[in-house]
């Protein structure tokens, strides 16, 4: 908890009172404060297209990580129509390490749809898009079209959580949390609002260490005035993440690997990746894993990589041989390969 005086929230009065009073500290605030992020625009509407694409590549995803492959994209496939005739596997590549990779597939499902019938203007209409979920159909309806959407993500949870001091834990407390965060949307400036709760959360009202001092809302903050708001939201005990094994192959022929592609159901689905056994709960033997090998050849365990999905850890060991593999596969370098593969293919090197 920070070390500030503490000074008693602002009395409430009727709510439109305590909304007008928020929604203007905050808005004052996001206008000398809000983030310069590469998808966003000031005083006009945005472009759906780059908020599209910017929010999708953000689901699950930092701004940090995120901004340079938003350029690359952006660069390669300057309008939904260009990414709608863009080969799945050049879109699937130019998205390999920024995860969760049924995105990418959803992506490209929806840019097909988009380049066919336009950008629909409200948030239903962005609902039946592949990939686009509650959160992301109220952040593109706000920021791209100004509708007075509630927009509502884990930053925004946390931020109201703290504002009301809401009791009731998460997951439980998520209606009444989108309950109180639609209490302060209006039709003044609806895109703008959204981002500045974003922003609110991602730079001031922090998981960890929120920075109350520099925060338009501590005077008005019941967290704050309670103190620890850092406690909050309220959260059940956490269970621990479990662990799966399995093993991957590494086959190379000058200076590139043998490849293949991962079915498009499941985790990775349609990603490039070396082969490997199976994921489960229990750790493979030498010989058992062996047994999944592409190929015959004297195998050598070169490490062990480990991995952390949202789900569950991965330990992957990793087995290198000079082999002949046969199958459906192709050679190439380790650079369109998810992140687990491009660790899997260094393991061992100096
Ligand atoms: Fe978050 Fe602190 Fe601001 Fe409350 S005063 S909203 S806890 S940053």
């Amino acid at each position: 908890m920070p070390a500030l005086a503490r000074r008693p929230p602002t009395p409430v009065g009727k709510l439109s009172t305590t909304r007008d009073n928020l929604r203007k500290s905050l808005l004052s605030w996001y206008d000398q404060n809000g983030r310069t992020l590469p998808w966003r625009v000031r005083g006009r509407a945005a472009d759906p297209y780059r908020v599209w694409l910017s929010e999708i590549m953000l689901q699950q995803t930092t701004v940090a990580a995120v901004g340079p492959y938003f350029e690359r994209f952006l660069a390669r496939w300057p309008t939904v129509a260009a990414l709608a005739a863009a080969p799945r596997d050049e879109l699937l590549g130019a998205w390999a390490g920024l995860g969760y990779y049924s995105r990418a597939r959803n992506l490209h499902a929806a840019a097909q749809v988009l380049a066919e019938q336009g950008f629909p203007a409200d948030e239903a209409g962005w609902r039946t898009l592949p990939g686009v979920g509650p959160y992301t159909a109220a952040a593109i309806a706000a920021i791209a079209f100004d509708q007075p959407a509630n927009v509502v993500d884990g930053n925004v949870e946390r931020v109201i959580s703290r504002l009301r001091a809401v009791a009731a834990p998460l997951p439980g407390a998520k209606a009444e949390l989108r309950a109180l965060a639609g209490e302060l949307v209006t039709a003044e400036r609806p895109g703008d609002w959204a981002q500045a709760l974003m922003d609110l959360g991602a730079t001031v009202c922090t998981p960890k260490a929120p920075k109350c001092g520099g925060c338009p809302w501590m005077n008005a903050c019941a967290a704050f005035a309670a103190g620890a708001p850092e406690t909050f939201p309220r959260r059940p005990t956490k269970a621990e993440r479990p662990r799966r094994y399995g093993a991957a192959f590494r086959i190379e022929r000058n200076g590139a690997l043998w490849l293949v592609r991962r079915p498009d159901k499941g985790l990775l689905g349609g990603m490039a990746a070396l082969p490997t056994t199976a994921w489960r709960a229990t750790k493979w033997t030498r010989a058992e894993a062996l047994a999944h090998a592409p190929a015959e050849g004297r195998w050598k365990k070169v490490g062990a990589v480990e991995h952390v999905f949202t789900h569950f850890a991965l330990t992957l060991d990793v087995y290198a041989a000079d082999a002949a593999p046969g199958g459906n596969g192709w050679w190439d370098d380790a650079s369109a390969l998810p992140t687990v593969f491009k660790k899997a293919a260094m393991a061992g090197r100096e």
